[in-house]
């Protein structure tokens, strides 16, 4: 696809290949639209598992997929690796650093990134977990931390690179303490008989009143449970104030000495400069109307973590997760024919089919509509839907055989450095990002 060749039928851009992005796309196929797909990365991020790759629990390509390897038969799709710097809505055109491309129609469908809350020495300090590069990071730190304390004869700076102190009660917060404590339990244990193992420790820190918020308050207070089962400590209704990379502070005036600090408190939308008469809500989600029209234009749409759409049931916004997204971006698909089309666009409903988070091994828990359950079950059915939403047959095998492996020998097969981590590399690609 030239960059501004005049399109036989009409062209919709969209930007992100996440969850939203690409069943918009799929839901295009063999239609008489040109699509042009754009995104910073050349593969699809299957972010629920990114927690069990900083872990070591999986390999980074079994939550990855190729992008164009989803569309390699649809023919009216052409696919991009660009950043988009801009969006220029008067000249219907996206600024990319490969080149400018013009739409008919665009769809920002770009997720969201993690959120700091302007706090720049923890954003400078702790470890976020939004991208493959991001958990890969994290997982070097784990393990340099452990290999630097071996050698440590400072008994309190010892201490501190044992400490790992998670922020963020959400499902990733709970899933990562619960992952990291699993890998000290059953892995580290064994990896490292010269550390005293039983003195790493592990804390998690939530702001609200209780772990999985969103949740029920049953599924809160098991998680919890099972937290503390596996030597977790939890400190709810706690506020984190500041970290130095040596000690975060929470509370104002309580601290831990800690060299590993893992970000999972909040996201905000990522948003594309250019779209001035958009309004941006809280959270930095941009708003649009019931079938995700951006308010202010007539051609710009967005889906997914990035929309705010109020509605009957979600009068503040739909919940930043996948489901979401993926019905967005089906409905969005055949609203676009109709608007194509001349027809009347309908009304996006949100069918929520219940929440889920596990926290290790035969621990998980499920709340649906009419049924809440935890335990061993719940477990069985937060993989089951993990490996039914995960791209790609390959990446699906090979996810179920890491579990099945990682359940019947209590292992973790990677956990390798392949690249050091080191702080300024890493400022350097969030520049770069
Ligand atoms: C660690 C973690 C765990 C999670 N766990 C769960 C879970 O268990 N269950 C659940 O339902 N949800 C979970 N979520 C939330 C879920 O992943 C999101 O709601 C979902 O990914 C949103 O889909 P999306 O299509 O809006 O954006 P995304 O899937 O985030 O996709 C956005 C895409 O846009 C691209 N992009 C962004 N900016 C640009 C740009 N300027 N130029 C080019 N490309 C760009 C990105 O590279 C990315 O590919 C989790 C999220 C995280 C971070």
């Amino acid at each position: 696809m030239n960059n501004n060749q005049t399109a036989a039928f009409p062209r919709i851009i969209i930007i992100g290949g996440g969850f939203g992005g690409i069943q918009l796309a799929k839901k295009l196929n063999k239609q008489e639209v040109e699509v042009l797909m754009v995104d910073r990365h050349n593969y699809h991020t299957f972010q629920p598992l990114l927690y069990q790759v900083a872990t070591g629990g999986l390999e980074p390509d079994s939550i990855a997929f190729p992008l164009r390897k989803v569309f390699r038969s649809q023919k009216n799709l052409n696919f991009r690796v660009a950043d988009v710097l801009r969006i220029e809505p008067e000249e219907n055109k996206i600024i990319t650093d490969i080149g400018d491309y013009s739409y008919d129609y665009l769809v920002i469908a770009t997720g969201s990134e993690t959120n700091f809350f302007g706090q720049k020495e923890i954003e400078h300090f702790a470890m976020p977990m939004k991208t493959v590069p991001e958990a890969l990071n994290l997982r070097s730190l784990i393990l340099q931390n452990l290999e630097e304390a071996l050698i440590e004869e400072d008994a309190e700076r010892k201490k501190a690179l044992m400490t790992f102190v998670v922020v963020g009660g959400g499902p990733t917060g709970v899933e990562t303490a619960g992952a990291l404590a699993e890998l000290r339990n059953h892995v580290l244990i064994s990896d490292y008989p010269e550390l005293d193992i039983k003195s790493l420790r592990i804390f998690l820190i939530e702001g609200g009143s209780r772990v999985l918020e969103p949740f029920s308050e049953e599924a809160s207070a098991k998680a919890k449970q099972f937290l503390e089962d596996m030597g977790v400590v939890v400190y709810d209704k706690t506020r984190v104030n500041f970290y130095d990379g040596q000690k975060i502070t929470y509370n104002d005036t309580e601290t831990i000495d800690t060299k590993g600090v893992i970000w999972s408190a909040g996201v905000k939308g990522a948003i594309i400069p250019g779209m001035d008469k958009a309004e941006i809500v809280r959270g930095g989600r941009i708003k649009t109307n019931t079938y995700n029209r951006i308010v202010g234009y007539d051609n710009i749409f967005a889906i997914g973590d990035l929309a705010y759409m109020e509605t009957k049931d979600y009068p503040h916004g739909h919940p930043g997760v996948a489901q979401v997204a993926i019905q967005q971006g089906k409905q969005l698909g055949e609203n676009l024919l109709r608007i194509i089309n001349n027809e009347k666009a309908k009304d996006f409903d949100y069918y929520d089919k219940g929440s889920m988070a596990t926290v290790g091994r035969n621990k998980a828990v499920v709340d649906l509509k009419y049924w809440k359950f935890q335990g061993f079950f719940a477990w069985l059915t937060w993989m089951f839907v993990h490996l039914l939403f995960l791209v790609g047959f390959r990446n699906k095998a090979v996810t179920l055989m890491n579990w099945i492996i990682n359940y019947f020998s209590y292992d973790r097969g990677t956990r390798v450095i392949i690249r050091k981590f080191n702080r300024e590399l890493m400022k350097e690609e969030a520049i770069a990002k």
